[in-house]
């Protein structure tokens, strides 16, 4: 049984007073998702008052991205120990709008994963088609190519110390949410490809979807067997929305 994870991906939003009001509200629910595990990736400067906020709750945070360098001459950059330092759990790779807006590629996304677990944390790696390869009839081959990259640097075990969400771009912030069954084809899609190189690893690999996912839409995607959690967006800026995601990744066990 794979316990599920909602994660929260905060993006570039929030301020000290948004980020109290909104770390109060989740913990106020925490008790009630606990078959949940519960994560926040909020912006870097905000992950100390985050640390300090929910140390001692059952809720881990993370890092949205990391330099693929360990230290030195990296002028903005910031090194998997310092998220460490900072007690993250958790680093988001390959978010798309890391692929798209920062030409972040296969080879750049396969090296900050292994940095990230290398230094003991778990990279949430994203992957997800856009629409046109969506319509182009390539989103297999496009998945296959992202996870590849990984696999080919790592090899399939180093997937075990992570996590994968998939997330079709068309999806991310656009309000338009995958269907269950189009999200549980992928979903399953990637865990039979991890399962031809180590069955081991496909079966205990948690795969989040993620994209446009709210209170709503949350119970029959967490429904599918291969959907083990969502990365949340928008809706993860809410309290309220966000812990009803989790509610239903909770009572989905
Ligand atoms: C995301 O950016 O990871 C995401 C899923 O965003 P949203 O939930 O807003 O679509």
């Amino acid at each position: 049984m794979r316990q599920p994870l909602v994660a929260g991906n905060w993006k570039m939003n929030g301020s000290t007073a948004s980020v109290r009001e909104l770390l109060a509200g989740v913990n106020a629910g925490l008790a009630g998702v606990a078959k949940c595990e519960v994560a926040v990736c909020p912006p870097y400067l905000y992950i100390p008052q985050v640390q300090a906020e929910l140390s001692g709750t059952a809720a881990a945070w993370g890092g949205q991205n990391l330099s693929n360098q360990l230290s030195g001459a990296f002028t903005g950059e910031i090194a998997a120990s310092m998220l460490l330092d900072f007690g993250c759990t958790y680093v988001i790779v390959g978010h798309s709008e890391r692929r798209t807006l920062y030409g972040e590629d296969d080879a750049l996304v396969a090296a900050k994963f292994a940095v990230a677990r290398a230094a003991g944390l778990k990279p949430i790696l994203c992957v997800g088609e856009t629409l046109s390869e969506r319509e182009q009839g390539v989103t297999e081959a496009v998945i296959a190519r992202q996870l590849d990259a990984v696999i080919a640097v790592e090899g399939v075990a180093a997937l075990a110390a992570g996590v994968i969400a998939y997330e079709p771009v068309w999806a991310i912030g656009t309000g338009k949410t995958a269907t269950p069954e189009q999200a549980q084809e992928v979903h399953a899609f990637i865990r039979g490809r991890i399962a031809a190189l180590d069955v081991g690893v496909a079966e205990g690999l948690r795969i989040l979807y993620g994209g446009s996912m709210k209170p709503d839409n949350a119970v029959q995607l967490m429904a599918k067997p291969d959907i083990d959690g969502g990365l949340i967006g928008g809706a993860a800026l809410v309290a309220k929305d966000f812990l009803g995601i989790c509610q239903a990744a909770h009572a989905s066990l």
